[in-house]
This record gives structure tokens, C-alpha cells and sequence, in this order.
């Protein structure tokens, strides 16, 4: 059998598609619809092991976990409600590492916010898991099985998809967009309910959308951009690893990425309290915007445990909001979720001891 290399780990199930896992059956010795078969229980039934499938003969499921084949599903370590039912789970990976998955339900949507990397080395100042350092980036059955257990927990399909949990996407590309496949695929989400946010890593909006064309096909997910500041200087003040990225050649990329895809970039602001907030940095950014087919996304930062900042005003985060507007940018600004249950990303994680 020919494997895709966006398809995963050879022994894992979980993230083929239902040709390869026909493929798989027949190669393992089956007819294949049991290839089709193991696709309903991973997909529909979401069937955490081997041995759960009891469609299949008790012989073959045992000859299965001989050989070494895994489903590829998490275990689930913890599990968080805030009051405004924002769920968050920690899950264990089959090598012990710990990630964190949080789903946002509103009346007419859910969003599972997935992690791409077992922490973080981009480092920003502001994050829990930048904090805790990387120890290695997901596969793409790692990504997928954390929105089956968002499903499963909140027993709801969910409607959107953000790579917004712990980790930079754009050091995984390949595995991110293998994810996004199969997210869109087998589990129904469209890719445009799909975001990718990056804080920005050199080099790489080109290839995002290069790749994204020929493992999606089209590139019709959202990608958002991490800016958090209006230019270099206090940009990596917040974001240290900002200092190998000029902000012009970041904003020049976002542009190439546009001519590239036809797709509008999103740019996330975290405001900062006293720090980025002020209405000089909102006019200053709305000139380095202004022009572009762009889209600010405002969010109001959450304080982490030892915050080194605040938590802006409310007054500012209006003024910002409005000056942006005034300059005739498009911005929406972010509710904040699951404050009382640590929904900040790598919170969890932190709590427990595992991101040190
Ligand atoms: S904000 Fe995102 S890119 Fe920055 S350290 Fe945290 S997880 Fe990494």
C-alpha cells in the first residue's frame, strides 16, 4: 500500500481516509469493506480501541493488537467546565505527554480549539506554554482525535475548528494540513470554519499556502496572524522570537498570502494593559494596515498565574476598537471564555506540573 505523508504513523489508524483504510484492510489480509467498516466506528461511532470494534472477528482484533495497531486515540486526563459551559480537557498522548483541547459551544456553534505541538518554543510573553518550553510536534491523528473527544465529551458535533491550542502550526505544516483533511473529510467540518493561526515564523506563509493547494486542494481556511503589537520594536518586546521576522516582511507575506489564495488574513491583537493598548498604538496600526484585505481581531488578555501584565481596561479595549474603526479597518473583538476554569492556553497544562 502507498501512503500518503500526510497520513500519519504507520501503525495508526485514526486519520486515514476511507480508500486507505480499504487499502489497509485488504493489505492486512480482509476483504474491503472492513476497510469501510473501521471507518464508521473511528469517524461515527468514535470507537476508542481496537478491541471496541466488535464487528470484527475477535481473531483478527487480536491479531491487530499483535502486530502493534493503535486507533490513535488520547486519554482523557482531565476535564474542566467553566460556567458558561466551556469545556476543557487535558489528554495524555500514547508516549505521555500532556495537551490540552478546549471547546467553545455558543447556541449555534461549536468550536474546538486544538493544540499542533506538545508545547511551544516560539516563547511569547504573554503564554502559559510559551513558558514551558517544546518537547515535539503532534502527528495529524494526535490533532484529529482531540476534536472526537471534544465530540464525545460535549456529545455534539462540532461546527469550527481553530489551531489556536498549544503550539506554533507553521513548524508542522505537513501534519496540520493532514489534520485539516481529515477534519474536513471524516468529520464534516468545512474548511472554512477552519483557522490556522500563527504568531509568524519566516519563510513559510508561501509554502502554508504552496502545500495547502496541493494536500487540500484549495486553501479556503482562515489564517489568522498573531501581531500583538503595531511595530518591531514592542512587538518583540512581546514576542521574542519576533527579532528574526521585520514587520514589514511579515505584512509582506500576508499580502503574497492573499495573492496566493484569494483569502482575507485575520490579525490577532492580544491587548495588554498599559502596554499595547493606547490610542497611539491603534492609529499606528491602523496605518500599517490600511490598504490591505485584512481583519483585526481584538482580544482582551487573560492574566496567567505570575503575569508580568495586565488585563487592559475596559475603556481602552472601546477606544482601540473604535479608532480601528474610525480608519475604516474591520474588527471584531473576542469574548472571553472559561475565565473561572483557566481557559487560557497552557493553564491547564501548568497545574498540573507538566509544562515545566
Ligand atoms: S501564544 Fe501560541 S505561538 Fe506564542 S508561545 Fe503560546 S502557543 Fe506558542
Amino acid at each position: 500500500m502507498t501512503r500518503d505523508p500526510c497520513s500519519g504513523a504507520n501503525n495508526v489508524l485514526l486519520g486515514r481516509s476511507v480508500k486507505e483504510l480499504e487499502e489497509w484492510a485488504v493489505g492486512n489480509g480482509q476483504a474491503s469493506f472492513r476497510g469501510r467498516q473501521l471507518h464508521d466506528w473511528l469517524y461515527n461511532k468514535a470507537v476508542d480501541d481496537i478491541d471496541g470494534i466488535t464487528v470484527f472477528p475477535k481473531q483478527w482484533r487480536d491479531d491487530l493488537l499483535e502486530k502493534g495497531f493503535t486507533l490513535g486515540r488520547l486519554e482523557e486526563l482531565t476535564r474542566v467546565v467553566a460556567e458558561d459551559s466551556t469545556l476543557k480537557l487535558l489528554l495524555a498522548t500514547k508516549d505521555g505527554e500532556n495537551i490540552e483541547t478546549v471547546g467553545i459551544p455558543t447556541e449555534n456553534r461549536l468550536t474546538v480549539c486544538v493544540s499542533s505541538q506538545v508545547g511551544c518554543p516560539m516563547a511569547c510573553r504573554f503564554c502559559a506554554t510559551g513558558k514551558g518550553g517544546f518537547q515535539r510536534s503532534l502527528a495529524l491523528h494526535e490533532m484529529v482525535a482531540q476534536v472526537l473527544s471534544v465530540r464525545e465529551a460535549m456529545n455534539r458535533r462540532p461546527s469550527n475548528v481553530v489551531f489556536m491550542g498549544m503550539g506554533e502550526p507553521l513548524l508542522n505544516i505537513q501534519q496540520v494540513l493532514g489534520a485539516i483533511r481529515c477534519i474536513n473529510n471524516e468529520l464534516g467540518v468545512g474548511q472554512r470554519k477552519i483557522t490556522v493561526s500563527t504568531v509568524g515564523v519566516p519563510n513559510t506563509l508561501p509554502n502554508l499556502a504552496e502545500q495547502a493547494q496541493k494536500i487540500l486542494g484549495r486553501a479556503q481556511f482562515t489564517l489568522a496572524v498573531s501581531l500583538h503589537a503595531p511595530n518591531q520594536e514592542l512587538r518583540e518586546e512581546i514576542i521574542p522570537t519576533a527579532s528574526t521576522y521585520p514587520f514589514e516582511n511579515l505584512l509582506e507575506d500576508c499580502r503574497r498570502y492573499f495573492a496566493l489564495t484569494g483569502r482575507r488574513v485575520s490579525y490577532e491583537y492580544i491587548l495588554l494593559g498599559g502596554l499595547n493598548d493606547t490610542k497611539e498604538h491603534a492609529m499606528e496600526l491602523a496605518d500599517r494596515l490600511i490598504g490591505s484585505q485584512s481583519h483585526v481581531n481584538l482580544i482582551a488578555y487573560n492574566p496567567i498565574d505570575d503575569a508580568e501584565f495586565k488585563r487592559p481596561s475596559v475603556r481602552s479595549i472601546g477606544s482601540f476598537k473604535r479608532l480601528l474603526e474610525q480608519k475604516g479597518i474591520k474588527v471584531s473583538l473576542r469574548a472571553s471564555r472559561g475565565l473561572d476554569k483557566n481557559a487560557a492556553c497552557g493553564q491547564l497544562r501548568r497545574q498540573q506540573g507538566k509544562a515545566f
